[in-house]
């Protein structure tokens, strides 16, 4: 089997058998990211403990199997990390994919089949979705003034 071809399998499973599928009922923070281009949609839900560990996470969506296997991939990977951790996965996922560089070492095998889709330019904005919605699920997260959900209604500052 040609690197390809595991490549290709790889990401045919976890489209097939998303892990972390669906959404918690009660999540510290939930967002959702579209990729126009390809029509992908991944809406994300985490639980995030007082220690600041992504204690759960589960996304939905629909869209390209190349958007649906790096958002199950991801969910795997950043599940029981710190932020900080999390953040740095992100980053160097993103990097990864930008620079036409091999995938750091420390990554799983799994997330090295998804380098594969840096050969079609326009599937990596596919491959990334779900790990820039995570990075704007943290940003929404990190940057909240402490305020209770229930102050949300109230959050329009139009005039
Ligand atoms: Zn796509």
């Amino acid at each position: 089997m040609t690197t390809e071809d595991l490549s290709r399998e790889i990401i045919l499973d976890h489209y097939q058998n998303p892990r972390n599928h669906g959404r918690l009922t009660d999540p510290t923070v939930a967002n959702r990211g579209h990729n126009p281009l390809c029509g992908d949609e991944i809406e994300l839900s985490l639980q995030i403990d007082p220690s600041d560990n992504i204690a759960d996470i589960r996304f939905t969506g629909r869209g390209c199997s190349i958007s649906q296997a790096s958002a199950s991939m991801m969910t795997e990977t950043v599940k029981g990390h710190t932020l900080d951790d999390v953040r740095a996965s992100v980053q160097r996922f993103t990097q990864s994919m930008a620079n036409r560089q091999a995938a750091p070492a420390e990554m799983q095998d799994e997330l090295d089949a998804l380098q594969g889709v840096k050969r079609y330019p326009a599937r990596v904005k596919c491959a990334l979705l779900p790990w820039t919605t995570l990075r704007e699920s943290l940003d929404v997260y990190q940057h909240r003034d402490g305020a209770p959900h229930e102050d949300a209604e109230d959050c329009s500052d139009a005039p």
